[in-house]
């Protein structure tokens, strides 16, 4: 396996980052995840906007052009040669003495993984997932800004524990008001009373990718979508709920607690949409020549 390091692509025994690295010490740095379908990156500029947006949000400058970057994750892939895969962005604050101070970094650290993209299980889609709602809140925007797409993943860490200790795949988190705020790694919907729900950025979730698209997806398809503030109880109430991100796409939920659901229409006709869509983008990315690499 290749791991591109800063500025060049190294085998993985060679893709060291130092114990003073800021991102190790203090969690201090922002990541994406991205899909690759086909050779191409899914979404890739919105993914690259996000990561410029959680570094402007943490004073990070990062220290390549957005040109440059799309050239370190192609030349990953390549050096791996994968082209169903999965691709983890990281750029910690880098290396610096001990200290909160982000001036003890001179040089952020920038690192790209890729790996081949295992499928989930086809039961996962065709009877869905168990999740439960953790007693852990989601970290308050005021707080740190689920927006910030940071390393500092301990809020989700803590709700995946409590997943684990119940058997379910996804904890859900409300927010320090007690609304319906997001997964540890997803966004969540819901039907009721035939519309589609989910909340709004407002109540203090990160804005996923997967999540808008799906939205737009609901709304080209004539369903009515309201992002708002919704109480927990209103999901037990729902006729069909799913999860969404990057790698999962859409994914059915069979139970929250004791509650069961079957994995409904709406979230299989929404996942045959974004597929359609994914493979649309493809094409249309194929169409405009080689890859950036190539
Ligand atoms: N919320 C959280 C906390 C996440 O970590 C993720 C995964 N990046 C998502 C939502 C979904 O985001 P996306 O659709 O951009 O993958």
């Amino acid at each position: 396996m290749y791991v591109y390091l800063n500025n060049k692509i190294v085998p993985l025994s060679d893709a060291r980052v130092s114990v003073f690295d800021h991102g190790f010490l203090y969690g201090d740095g922002i990541y994406e995840t991205m899909r690759v379908y086909d050779g191409v990156v899914f979404m890739l500029d919105e993914h690259i906007e996000r990561l410029y947006r959680s570094a402007s949000l943490i004073g990070l400058n990062i220290p390549k052009r957005i040109a440059d970057i799309k050239i370190s994750i192609y030349e990953t892939l390549k050096a791996n040669s994968l082209t169903n895969a999965y691709v983890r962005l990281t750029i910690s604050r880098g290396y610096g003495p001990i200290g909160l101070d982000p001036d003890l970094c001179k040089e952020p650290t920038f690192v790209v993984i890729t790996n081949e993209f295992k499928s989930y299980p086809r039961s996962y889609y065709e009877e869905g997932i168990k999740l439960t709602i953790a007693s852990v809140r989601r970290n308050s925007k005021e707080a740190l800004n689920p927006q910030i797409k940071s390393l500092n993943f301990l809020n989700n860490i803590l709700a995946k524990i409590e997943a684990k200790q119940v058997d379910a795949y996804e904890a859900i988190m409300l927010n320090v008001s007690g609304h319906l705020a997001e997964g540890t790694i997803s966004n969540i919907f819901f039907m009721k009373d035939g519309i589609l729900c989910t909340p709004s950025i407002e109540c203090g979730i990160l804005d996923g990718i997967t999540r808008a698209l799906v939205i737009d997806l609901a709304l080209k398809n004539g369903l009515e979508v309201k992002e708002g503030r919704f109480a927990p109880e209103e999901l037990y109430m729902a006729s069909e709920v799913f999860i969404t991100n990057t790698t999962m796409e859409v994914m059915p939920v069979s139970s929250i607690d004791k509650t069961e659901f079957k994995a409904g229409e709406i979230s299989k006709l929404l996942l045959k949409k974004y597929r359609q869509e994914v493979n649309g983008y493809v094409k249309e990315k194929k169409a405009e020549g080689p890859s950036l690499w190539e």
